[in-house]
């Protein structure tokens, strides 16, 4: 039973007294959505619970990092077990170098890798390394994909950037921005034209290869093979950013799904298993690149953190082959169902999902680059997500936004949101 939200309203007071916007990142403001933002109190395996004490099954999981769902036991204890030995030395440990071999063991692409803080660190350091080793500025990303807050990606971008309509952020230097070339995701004549004309100018395209950052977009068949074989022909590196997919859409990310050689990777979010953590990795030539066994500058203080080390690799232990075969189940049943209750009371509705995430709109076409995706219905999808809330349903506050699964999900969580979704879409 839904009991309201009176503590969080006066907590997002006194929050926006002391914070920009009361948060610590933009979309958690729910400026896209009906009513003010929950504070969480809790997490428990699928479950959030906010401090109103309202529960909710949860499709937001921290933004995805959370694929064995909320303060999952074996997490809890690898965590707790680290800190009581020291949270942070400064240097080399074991457990860095064991997170590093099975994340090259699970992606054949990536040979070397380094542990960075969070997705946007790793972003911004493949494409350092993607400029150094090609030795161009230029690099090509896709309308609608987000890539983290670098100057170089904060153009036409995606996630809250896209919801909060801010399609080029003030403080980025013209000269930065000059030199990202923005193109639509799935239109790779685009891609080729580009090249044609500045192709020798190009270090790098970078991808999300399964874009989560405009609600769940699919690649076209061809689209993602081609962006390799492109920039192969060109020189320029082809990198993958796997901070969602990575560990999501399959074991070994989008790279194994689809089968693409990317040069280089970024991840994020489930590899630190619920902790500040990202990467970026690839071929052993460009990454020996990286300081100190070559000269392009990267550090820091915390990289390889000892607790974020053994929650990502606490985490990593539980995936496998039936993992992922359950996910896509879960993932069908529920975009079938979501799409079907839809239609029955006449509203359009489109979704996909690939692997352990999804996306759905109040569309009626389907959504396959960031223009169709912005053609969906906002306003239905603000009082929509409201609804969906006070029958226990905690979805990413925003229709442009990828929503998770995890192992937590039980087959009766997926019954009462479909329930929650049937009412819902009743009292739009
Ligand atoms: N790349 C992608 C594909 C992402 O989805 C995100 C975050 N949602 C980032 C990069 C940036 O990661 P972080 O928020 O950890 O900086």
């Amino acid at each position: 039973m839904f009991q309201g939200t009176t503590r969080s309203e006066r907590a997002y007071e006194a929050a926006q007294k002391v914070m920009p916007g009361g948060v610590n990142s933009p979309v958690r403001a729910f400026h896209a959505v009906e009513g003010p933002p929950v504070f969480i109190a809790e997490g428990r395996g699928s479950h959030l619970i906010d401090i109103d004490g309202n529960e909710y099954i949860d499709y937001c999981l921290s933004w995805g990092p959370l694929i064995l769902g909320h303060a999952h036991p074996d997490v809890v204890r690898a965590i707790a077990e680290t800190a009581a030995r020291g949270t942070s030395f400064g240097a080399p440990t074991l457990l860095e170098t064991e997170l590093a071999k099975r994340v090259c063991q699970l992606m054949p692409s990536v040979e070397v890798v380094r542990m960075v803080n969070s997705g946007t660190e790793a972003t911004m350091s493949a494409l350092r390394v993607a400029r150094a080793y090609t030795r161009r500025d230029r690099v090509v990303k896709f309308i609608g994909c987000y890539h983290g807050h670098g100057d170089s990606f904060l153009v036409k971008a995606g996630s809250g950037v896209a919801t909060l309509g801010l399609p080029d952020s003030p403080g980025v230097p013209d000269g930065v921005s000059a030199n990202t070339i923005a193109l639509p995701y799935n239109d790779l004549d685009a891609v080729r034209e580009t090249f044609a004309k500045v192709g020798e100018e190009i270090a790098a395209v970078i991808v999300e290869p399964v874009p989560g950052n405009m609600g769940l977009v699919l690649p076209r068949a061809g689209f993602l093979e081609g962006l390799r074989e492109i920039t192969r022909e060109y020189g320029a590196l082809l990198i993958f950013d796997e901070v969602m997919t990575g560990f999501r859409v399959a074991m070994g990310g989008a790279q194994e799904r689809f089968g693409i050689d990317p040069d280089l990777t970024t991840f994020g979010k489930v590899i630190g298993g619920g902790l500040p953590v990202g990467a970026f990795g690839g071929k052993r030539s460009m990454m020996e690149l990286v300081a100190p066994a070559g000269p392009v500058y990267q550090a820091g203080t915390l990289s390889g953190n000892p607790l974020a080390m053994a929650a990502g690799l606490a985490t990593l232990s539980h995936l496998n082959e039936d993992v992922y075969r359950r996910f896509e189940e879960m993932g069908k049943r529920l975009v079938d169902g979501l799409v079907e209750a839809a239609r029955e009371k006449g509203i359009p509705a489109y979704a996909a999902a690939s692997g352990s995430m999804y996306g759905f709109y109040f569309s009626e076409e389907p959504v396959v680059d960031y223009e169709s995706a912005k053609r969906a219905d906002g306003r239905r999808f603000a009082k929509y997500h409201r609804l969906m809330l006070e029958r226990g349903v905690y979805l990413p506050p925003a229709q442009l936004e990828a929503r998770f699964l995890s192992t937590a999900h039980s087959d009766a969580d997926l019954e009462r949101t479909l329930e929650a979704h049937r009412d819902a879409l009743k009292r739009l």
